[in-house]
């Protein structure tokens, strides 16, 4: 438990107290720290809102303000059930009705188990802790919500109410945590999404189908231009492939069986191509029975021929490494591809751009020699980086998953000295490096260690945004080679890597980091010219203006409705243009522009050649 965990835990005990001192009758169950707070789940006649908070929250001040110590007291499994049937556990004294859901928890804590309560006041409960010392420990808490929870969450077991509340060292910690849940549901990607006209669902198109409106799909235009810079500079080379292939393909990848549960179901075909047989090894995951439809079908069964969509590049991208045949001197070969997915996430997961079914992936994949592999996944690495100084990520973290030893053959391709080696090498790589990183176990991919990257937005909303995978495995299994010096076949480790992630989701992440005010290289519209009246030799310099923009590629509008100059400004604020240029008759005369820059208020005017040539220069540095 870490420190703020059982801050919030205590605060927990405190909770149940007040809860006591105004509904002596009320029944505890659980309740441990969450994520960004804690709860406690109590049973009660009465049904709690949040108008009782304030009477709750001066009782809970009352317990924080007598700084009662907490004390363990470790007890026998008869002290402690004798205490549970008086009523005495999780109660301020001896009750009528016994403690009914800690008796129930005593039956389950195993024999070998200690038994301790912890007291504060008056207040005695059944818990392992630990807590911070003293009530008066708790700086600041909360109560944030009431929800309704089955006990244990079985929904066969009495239903509880679940009284939610956050807690932090200090007064200070509180309130920032509060303006930043304020300032999350102002840059929700879902509410900005909508009004800035960047993507929609339709329920005719499919849930967790997005598709990015104009002004989305410029972003999305502009990470892959970015993304084709970079790689084009680190001898990367671009490929294109389809979105659908054989049964086969995902048979000799891996991806059937280990990866089936994430796949759209195939579709059959009436093609009677020579049947393809599964490569010995890639057992379905089921015996035979009735077929499920997303159950592979039997090698020599094929009698039509099956179809999936594909939910990685990956089996298509070796294709193309095994394509042509390669020497040493090919190595490191990296092929590239913005590639579009379909993976089939339960419709209870999809969640705005961040969980979808569609997705357009910053995807390649590197192939390489063992000894050029620290190299490569050090360049890799840096790749990452120079992206989140370009869209100032300050705080990252790089998640090294490896496998469970115990899990091979089932969630792991079975192949222990491989995992071993890799995951070595891996982890020297990014010791040597210095790059911030945990290492976190069972959590590879099938075929081979991982690397998730978190981002933090600049308001602190955390984003798994990218991965780095290497794999050892698939290239086996699409028997990849290479000539080596000694002109001896060889097989090549591949890097599996998306810096950008998903459009999808890395939009998403923008869109919240940036509150939507993009920098000008990735805004909507860059430019909007508003013009003050429309006197016809106004209007004809407006346009020559807005002719010119468009020549070098800014995506720039006009406003010269008859309208108030007031109104048009304000609605281009509306939309978070970028910059804008207002023109009036004294401009016109001076052969000028009045800019405007969202956020930053008016500038001044400036000569019309200079505020254009400082528009292209911020696009072509991408500057912030
Ligand atoms: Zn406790
Ligand atoms: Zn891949």
């Amino acid at each position: 438990m870490t420190d703020l965990e059982r801050l919030r835990h205590s605060a927990s005990h405190v909770l149940a107290t007040a809860i006591l001192k105004i509904w002596p009758e009320a029944q505890f169950a659980a309740g441990p720290p969450v994520e960004n707070g804690f709860y406690y789940d109590v049973d009660l006649p009465h049904r709690i809102s949040p108008e009782d908070f304030e009477k709750i929250e001066a009782e809970m001040k009352k317990e924080i303000k007598a700084n009662h110590p907490f004390e363990r007291v470790e007890v026998s499994r008869d002290e402690a059930l004798a205490l549970g049937k008086k009523g005495r556990l999780a109660a301020l004294n001896e009750r009528s009705e016994p403690s009914k859901f800690k008796l129930d928890i005593i039956e389950n804590i195993p024999a070998d188990e200690k038994i301790s309560l912890y007291r504060n006041g008056d207040f005695i409960d059944l818990c392992a802790g630990p807590h911070v010392m003293r009530t008066g420990n708790i700086g600041a808490f909360k109560l944030t919500n009431v929800a309704s929870a089955y006990y244990k969450g079985d929904e066969k077991n009495p239903q509880l109410q679940r009284v939610y509340g956050t807690a932090f060292k200090t007064k200070k910690e509180l309130d920032d945590y509060f303006a930043m849940l304020e300032e999350a549901k102002k840059r929700d990607h879902r509410k900005l999404g909508r009004e800035l006209e960047l993507f929609v669902f339709d329920d005719d198109v499919g849930p967790g189908l997005p598709m990015f409106l104009p002004r989305g799909a410029v972003i999305a235009e502009e990470l892959e231009k970015l993304a084709k810079e970079t790689e084009f500079a680190a001898g990367y080379q671009r490929v294109r492939t389809p979105h659908i292939a054989r049964e086969s393909l995902y048979w000799k990848s891996g991806h059937l069986p280990y990866y089936a549960e994430s796949m759209f179901p195939p579709m059959e075909l009436e093609d009677k191509l020579p049947s393809l047989s599964r490569p010995a090894g890639c057992q379905p995951a089921e015996e035979e029975g009735e077929q499920d439809a997303r159950q592979p079908s039997q090698p020599g069964s094929l009698t039509s021929d099956r179809y999936y969509l594909k939910a990685m590049n990956c089996p298509h991208h070796h294709k193309l490494f095994a394509a042509v045949p390669r020497s040493y001197r090919d190595l490191p070969l990296r092929l590239a591809e913005y590639g579009t997915c379909y993976r089939y996430e339960k419709s209870g997961e999809l969640f705005g751009l961040m969980r979808v079914r569609s997705l357009q992936m910053n995807d390649a994949h590197l192939y390489m020699t063992p000894e050029q592999f620290e190299a490569e996944f050090n360049a890799v690495n840096e790749m990452y980086l120079n992206y989140f100084k370009l869209f100032g990520i300050d705080k990252y973290l790089m998640r090294f998953s490896t496998h469970d030893p115990s899990k091979l053959g089932q969630k792991f391709v079975d192949e222990p000295e491989l995992w071993k080696k890799t995951e070595e090498m891996t982890r020297n790589v990014l010791k040597n490096s210095g790059i911030n990183y945990v290492e976190v176990p069972n959590e590879a991919a099938f075929y081979g260690p991982k690397i998730d990257v978190q981002a933090w937005s600049v308001i602190g909303r955390e984003f798994s945004i990218a991965t780095n995978q290497v794999d050892f495995s698939q290239p086996r299994n699409f028997d990849l080679r290479y000539k080596d010096r000694d002109n001896i076949d060889k097989i090549p480790l591949c890097i599996h890597r998306a810096p950008l992630g998903t459009h999808e989701r890395f939009i998403g992440f923008l869109i919240e980091h940036y509150a939507g005010n993009f920098p000008l290289w990735l805004s909507p519209e860059q430019v909007r010219i508003l013009t003050i009246g429309d006197e016809p030799k106004l209007i004809d310099y407006a346009r020559s203006i807005l002719k010119e923009l468009r020549a070098h590629q800014v995506r720039a509008e006009i406003d010269d409705s008859t309208d108030k100059i007031n109104g048009k400004i304000q609605r281009a604020e509306q939309m978070k243009v970028h910059t804008m240029f207002v023109i009036g008759k004294r401009d016109m005369d001076a052969d000028a522009v009045s800019v405007r820059v969202h956020g930053k208020g008016n500038l001044g005017a400036r000569p019309r050649s200079e505020a254009i040539s400082e528009v292209l220069s911020a696009v072509r540095e991408r500057r912030a």
